[in-house]
């Protein structure tokens, strides 16, 4: 899952990043309205955090752009404390959800969680596939009951094709949510790391479609396409 956390504030919004790179996603940042705003337009995020008060152009008229023109990603707004016109301005604009501030990480965290799962179609922090279970709360992944370990590129693969169960996943589309903008992209690394991830799973739940992608499901196919 990759992120967008607009945050003029250095401070909170290196501590936001780290909090989110920790709970496995990937993560762009941008410090004010307009870049705010252009990256919002442009890539494809799971989900943003962004701050209401913002320089160049504050956090409302950024999310009203976006909802004008199709963007439709999960939104928590940041509003400062006792301001409850934010949160109506906010919820009116498109926000999905808000927090104030000051706030807790874990909060922002399971918000995050929530609008993530909900947007994708799932009900509780849990996912499951077959064998395969991963607890987006703890970001642990078990198979048939015994816990595996994952690196957080794994991990993260791992997450976004659970929330997308039962559909086939581009190597493009994995690349624009695993990776953040800085990262060096290479769609055959994809592969490499498809290829690790089954390995340690050790059971066929992802499924190659051929020239199309990838496909979780819970019964073994044939791969073919
Ligand atoms: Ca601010």
């Amino acid at each position: 899952m990759r992120l967008l956390v607009v945050e003029d504030d250095k401070d909170l919004n290196r501590q936001l990043v780290s909090a989110l790179e920790q709970a496995g996603y990937a993560i762009d940042r941008a410090f004010d309205g307009e870049e705010a705003l252009y990256l919002g337009m442009n890539e494809p995020y799971d989900a943003v955090v962004l701050d209401v008060g913002l320089p160049q152009k504050d956090g409302i008229s950024v999310l009203e752009e976006w909802r004008k023109n199709g963007r439709t990603m999960p939104v928590l707004i940041l509003t400062a404390r006792d301001r409850w016109s934010d949160k109506v301005q906010g919820f009116d604009a498109g926000a999905d959800d808000y927090v104030s501030k000051p706030f807790h990480m874990e909060e922002v965290l399971a918000r995050l969680r929530a609008l993530v799962r909900r947007a994708t179609g799932h009900a509780t922090s849990e996912l499951t596939c077959g064998p395969v279970r991963l607890d987006t709360k703890a970001g642990r992944v078990v198979v048939d009951g015994a816990p595996i370990k994952l690196t957080s590129h794994e991990y993260r693969l791992l997450s976004y094709l659970m929330h997308h169960t039962g559909r086939v996943v581009s190597r493009t589309e994995l690349v624009e949510h695993l990776y953040d903008q800085d990262f060096d992209r290479d769609s055959n690394t994809i592969e490499v790391f498809v290829g690790r991830l089954r390995r340690k799973l050790g059971v066929e739940v992802i499924q190659t479609v051929r020239g199309l992608g990838y496909l979780l499901s819970p019964s073994p196919g044939d791969g073919g396409a």
